[in-house]
């Protein structure tokens, strides 16, 4: 678990335009934290930043303190979680769940212990075996995102993890999200350009446009504004 602080973030891919603009924000360790904004107002490297996968052109992001672009990918240690699976689909469920685990020398009997653990957590317990191909979308999520738990990161980064599934499931996925964070306390900041699913899910939510930060506010918050 983790504090994340932006510190007057400002990033420029190209000269032009500002992609993320002066933006400060801090996430409280154990947070649930939703930003929400239309497509290409900066989100997805909003998230980058916070993962340390672009360095600010300005400013600083500190994680727990430390500034992210000083730190190892290792003492980084975030996990993110996309719309698109990114499961791997020559491996059981088993092995794409040990995956984070594994690249990192834990040991096989841990991993076992853990996995087991996760499948219980996410509801995977009788898809262990199975290769990914034979899953549902709920499911291969829930692997998705049983991976980045697995690891026990520091914080949770999610781009749009639900979009890709049909409306029903991605309300239960909505209501399964908020139970896991109940249980893991886990600091997540969680990106969608979804304003119903924002509002649902975040006790905090902060509206980006154009690359600046327009909001921050508790859900209810943000309906009362005009
Ligand atoms: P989303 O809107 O879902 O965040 P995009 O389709 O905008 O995703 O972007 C997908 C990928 O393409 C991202 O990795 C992003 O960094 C990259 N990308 C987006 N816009 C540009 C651009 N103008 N030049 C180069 N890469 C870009
Ligand atoms: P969102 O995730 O909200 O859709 P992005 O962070 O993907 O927004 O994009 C914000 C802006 O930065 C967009 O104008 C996009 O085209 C631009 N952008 C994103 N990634 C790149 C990239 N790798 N190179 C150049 N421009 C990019």
């Amino acid at each position: 678990m983790t504090s994340i602080e932006l510190d007057h973030v400002v990033m420029r891919y190209d000269g032009a335009r500002a992609a993320v603009d002066d933006v400060s924000l801090e996430i409280e360790e154990g947070e649930f934290f939703v930003l929400v904004g239309p497509s290409g107002c900066g989100k997805s490297t909003l998230l980058r930043l916070l993962a340390g996968l672009e360095r600010p052109s300005s400013g600083a992001v500190r994680m727990g303190g430390d500034d992210v672009t000083a730190l190892e990918p290792r003492q980084r240690d975030v996990a993110m979680v996309f719309q698109n699976y990114a499961i791997y689909p020559h491996m059981t469920v088993r092995a794409n769940l040990g995956y984070g685990l594994r690249v990192r020398g834990t040991a096989k009997r841990d991993i076992d212990a853990r996995v087991d653990e996760v499948a219980d957590l996410l509801g995977l317990r009788e898809v262990l075996g199975r290769r990914p191909g034979t899953l549902s979308g709920g499911q291969l999520q829930r692997v998705a995102m049983g991976r980045a738990i697995a690891r026990r990161p520091r914080a949770y980064l999610m781009d749009e993890p639900l979009s890709n599934l049909d409306a029903k499931l991605r309300v239960s996925m909505r209501a399964e999200l908020e139970q896991l964070h109940r249980k893991l306390g886990v600091t997540t900041v969680y990106v969608t350009h979804d304003q119903v699913e924002a509002m649902t899910l975040g006790r905090r939510v902060a509206v980006l446009r154009g690359g600046e930060l327009q909001q921050v506010a508790a859900p209810q918050e943000l309906y009362a504004r005009p």
